[in-house]
């Protein structure tokens, strides 16, 4: 919805919002936000709502640590709540500095950069996100347990998948949010599920996800079960992905297909795969940002190893789909759901613009089960965070697309859990080594 002050002002008024929500996301992805009374709503609305943004992870340092949350006002949104006791509304903000100028760190303008070099090409970019997630059980203080809600697999029907109502009710909470919502159902590991919700452009899918993990989180809750989208919670199950598809248009046509050509692919997104490809260990920082993460990159549970691209093999790290004309995309299937969204999707576009810019070759699709290619011929994503970034630190265009403040910040503070981890020592060295 494309809102005016005045509009926002009588929706508020008509509803009797009491309170008002601003959200934004912090650099590791988590949502933060404050509450206001709603006769501060004028205020708000003037970009005059001020934070100390000191206590907020990866965000600024103490001597500069007044910000302003200038709340985007397409992303009001009357709260599904309205219809019981809390009467409040939302928007999502964008971060600025006391001097009316972005802040560099705010992970939204980081992906409004993006977008606006995809702009200055010529190009607008959709994004289909499908982020999956497990539902555990809780103790009796309401601490998650590691016993999963379930024991179904793929596509398992009631009873053995016990996440469908659970399901049913993020559908339904996600549909009075504005979602159009698409397929839902069990995934492959226990207690895994997936809930599928419509592409849109890079802002309001990265909003959108922030939206989708805050519901699936809630509903959760109020069904008694704790949901995590960590990467990998169980060792020797399917661990959890949020797959991108992206497709890319120019003046309203899609510049991914091209009816003359073999395949339907444009050479337009095959160079935009290359660039994918050349930066992937770069981009595995940001899109695979945890120690967990490099748990879920190995061989044989549908998550991907390899530096490559094909069109229906899953050890690839992208792929594309069988669509053609305007729903013509392409799949990446590294990012999981721990990564921030406007980061990832930032670091994409870049990426993928850098391969149209330098006419990148990706070369042909791949089509031998990389899982079973370990010759040193494909070249292989990070196997952990280290490696990771290390390999961000050197990608110019990558730090240049997170600028200062975050390639800085996000690097040192990742190097310091990296350490942090290196330092344990994990009941599986014990059970190995105690013996020796
Ligand atoms: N769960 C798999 C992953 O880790 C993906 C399964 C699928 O293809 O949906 O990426
Ligand atoms: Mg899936
Ligand atoms: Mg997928």
């Amino acid at each position: 919805m494309n809102y005016t002050k005045e509009q926002i002002k009588q929706e508020v008024r008509e509803n009797k919002v009491e309170f008002l929500l601003l959200e934004f996301t912090d650099m590791y992805g988590d949502t933060k936000n404050v509450e206001l009374p709603v006769e501060e709503l004028e205020m708000v609305l003037e970009n005059e709502a001020m934070f100390d943004s000191s206590s907020i992870s990866g965000f600024s340092d103490i001597q500069e640590s007044d910000m302003y949350l200038y709340p985007d006002l397409d992303t009001f949104l009357l709260l599904p709540s309205l219809v019981d006791e809390d009467r409040s509304a939302r928007f999502i903000c964008d971060i600025y500095k006391p001097d009316g100028t972005p802040f560099e760190g705010d992970p939204r303008y980081i992906l409004k950069r993006a977008m606006q070099e995809a702009e200055d090409m010529g190009y607008t970019v959709n994004v289909g996100p499908e982020p999956e997630f497990f539902l555990f059980k809780l103790d009796e203080d309401g601490y998650p347990i590691r016993q999963m809600n379930d024991r179904g697999g793929y596509f398992d029907a009631s009873p053995k998948d016990k996440g469908d109502k659970v399901r049913r009710d993020i559908v339904r909470t996600l549909k009075k949010f504005g979602f159009e919502m698409e397929a839902s159902h069990h995934e492959v590991a226990m207690g895994q599920h997936e809930i599928n919700f419509r592409f849109d452009n890079m802002l309001k899918a990265a909003d959108n996800i922030q939206t989708f993990k805050n519901v699936v989180k809630d509903i959760a809750t109020n069904h008694d079960y704790h949901a995590t989208f960590m990467p990998k919670p169980i060792a020797g199950e399917n661990g959890s992905g949020m797959h991108c598809h992206l497709s890319l248009f120019q003046n309203g046509d899609s510049a991914f297909y091209d009816e003359d050509a073999k395949d339907g692919v444009s050479k337009t997104m095959k160079q935009f795969i290359a660039g994918i490809l050349h930066h992937a260990r770069g981009i595995a920082a940001i899109t695979n940002p945890n120690v967990n993460s490099y748990k879920r990159l190995v061989p044989g549970y549908e998550a991907p190893v390899s530096i490559a691209w094909s069109h229906s093999n899953r050890s690839c790290m992208m792929r594309v789909p069988t669509t053609r004309g305007k729903g013509t995309r392409f799949e990446v299937r590294n990012p999981d759901p721990t990564a921030n969204p406007y980061l990832t999707l930032a670091v994409l576009i870049h990426a993928g613009l850098d391969g149209i810019r330098n006419e990148m070759d990706a070369g042909e699709a791949e089509t031998r089960n990389l899982y079973e290619v370990n010759d040193g011929s494909v070249p292989t994503l990070p196997t952990n965070l280290k490696e990771a970034l290390s390999s961000l630190k050197k990608d110019e265009l990558l730090m240049n697309a997170l600028g200062e403040h975050t390639s800085k910040v996000f690097i040192a503070d990742k190097e310091e859990e990296w350490s942090e981890y290196s330092l344990q020592v994990s009941k599986w060295e014990i059970d190995k080594y105690m013996n020796k």
